[in-house]
């Protein structure tokens, strides 16, 4: 499987080529040439597969250049009962279940089970350790440069940590995230990890970052990379949930199997940011998962929603980007959006250059209402849309307590709001949990008047002991501290 860039103009490349690697030259971002197609009687062999293994069925229809025996011992090494806390791996729950009647179930997907107790991890783990393997390969060393307001920082800390050839310097607004995760990225205490929380917002972070890394001296002297959402690696991954969804959803309802005797179809609804799980959904769409709808879930951070439903994609500014409940999803333009737009517009890479480069450049929206393709959207590649308020997200996490004592995060209820309004009969909905609520308590106390619960393990975490480093929001304040810690 070659790799090729969304803007049309880069050289074809192998998977660890563009493992290591952010955007493609011409600007663009990498996909596969084509999606691999999975037949039924594939499907059904999968369905008895433990996670690691089909994590291995799947990653190896993309990964050429990966001998086989180590990729299989990379998966196993990543989807373990230790890390993701059940065997597995991802779980479903049922919410609702309506005997007698045409409403399928409505379940949600656990994919915060890992070490930072949200849905990054399920890609990040395996991100690390594919780094440590490669970079073992090539005898290099690579320094991880990032921004967090919160849950990538942490879950690219949680994977990388001990990971050998690969520091992460990872720098967060000073004082601006959630006290959890706080204390979960700063406590930290291995060698190959440094925290810098600079004085500033998380616009600095990120613009500082830019800046380091577009010094292509120092980015070549110091070995800079990133981790960042647009990582084809990270995407891959997290089609493999997909797949052990919908096997689950369909193992639990034989019915549904006689009510539609071909293949039974599922839903999927995705609290989405950057378009990367959602995106992730797209491709296990295209490789023949019969997937019935994929509900793209947003915030008052509507980007996405205002897309899918008036063929507008219109950037927003920092000013009128939201602070949200639902903070993970607060994004003025979604990075990996670009990915569904070249598959939308036939693979035509020079148009997706002339949209995401000239167009939005320039008036910072483009306008695909009239196109053929923005009907596509729907019809053929399943996509629909809602967003989700402050209040959606109090009444959501009240009502799925009252009603089945689970307690949901803020992003989740985002997902289930949107679902409920996208339902169809006899097509169970997949809703994926994509964070823990004790990562956001105090809305869940806004909601409930209660804490939610904290896994054991975190028991006692503010109270670690901490290694963070206070820096002023300044460019060469980050090159010298990363000059001075990479002997
Ligand atoms: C990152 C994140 C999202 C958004 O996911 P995208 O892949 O950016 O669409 C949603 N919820 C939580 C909890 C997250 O951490």
């Amino acid at each position: 499987m070659l790799y090729v860039s969304t803007r049309g103009h880069a050289d074809r490349k192998q998977f660890c080529e563009i493992l290591l690697e952010g955007l493609a030259p011409d600007g663009g971002l990498y996909l596969p040439e084509r999606y691999p197609e999975v037949d039924a009687a594939t499907l059904e062999q999968w369905r008895a597969l433990p996670y690691a293994d089909l994590a291995f069925a799947i990653l190896s229809l993309f990964i050429d250049d990966i001998p086989a025996d180590d990729l299989r011992a990379i998966c196993r090494k990543t989807y373990t009962e230790q890390v993701f806390g059940t065997r597995e791996i991802v779980s479903l729950k049922k919410l609702e279940d309506a005997p007698g009647s045409a409403q399928a179930p409505l379940y949600l997907e656990a994919l915060s089970n890992g070490p930072t107790l949200a849905f990054k991890d399920m890609a990040m783990q395996l991100l690390g350790n594919l780094f440590e393997y490669e970079l073992a390969r090539r005898g290099e060393q690579l320094n991880i440069l990032g921004a967090t307001s919160g849950d990538t920082g942490s879950a690219a800390e949680y994977a990388m940590r001990g990971k050998h050839g690969v520091r992460v310097f990872m720098t967060s607004p000073h004082g601006r995230m959630s006290p959890f995760q706080q204390a979960q990225m700063f406590s930290l205490l291995d060698a190959n990890i440094h925290n810098l929380a600079l004085e500033g917002v998380f616009d600095d972070c990120q613009d500082i970052v830019k800046a380091v890394s577009s010094d292509a001296a120092f980015k070549r002297r110091y070995r800079i990379g990133t981790v960042n959402s647009i990582n084809w690696a990270r995407l891959m991954a997290q089609v493999v949930y997909y797949f052990a969804g919908y096997f689950q959803a369909t193992n639990a309802a034989p019915t549904l199997a006689a009510k539609a005797p071909s293949r039974p179809t599922v839903s999927f609804a995705v609290p989405s940011g950057n378009f990367g799980n959602i995106c992730a959904g797209h491709v296990a769409r295209m490789m023949g998962l019969p997937i019935e709808r994929l509900v793209l879930a947003t915030n008052e951070n509507d980007v996405l929603d205002e897309f899918f439903r008036t063929g507008v994609y219109r950037v927003r500014a920092a000013a009128d980007t939201h602070e949200t409940s639902s903070p993970s999803m607060d994004i003025s333009k979604a990075s990996n959006f670009e990915r569904f737009v070249f598959d939308l517009l036939g693979r035509d890479g020079d148009r997706v250059k002339s949209l995401f480069g000239e167009q939005l450049a320039g008036s910072g929206r483009f306008d695909l209402s009239a196109d053929p393709a923005f009907r596509n959207a729907r019809e053929r590649f399943g996509f629909v849309s809602g967003k989700s308020t402050h209040a959606d997200r109090l009444a959501t996490i009240r009502d799925t307590f009252g009603r089945f004592g689970i307690v949901i995060d803020t992003h989740t209820a985002d997902g289930l709001k949107v679902a409920r309004e996208q339902r169809q009969p006899g097509v169970p909905m997949i809703v994926l949990e994509t964070a823990l609520p004790i990562k956001f308590a105090a809305t869940i106390v806004e909601a409930l008047g209660r804490e939610p619960d904290r896994p054991a393990r975190f028991e006692g975490l503010e109270q670690l002991p901490r290694r963070v480093t206070v820096l002023p929001p300044d460019v060469e304040a980050v090159k010298s501290f990363i000059a001075a810690h990479c002997g």
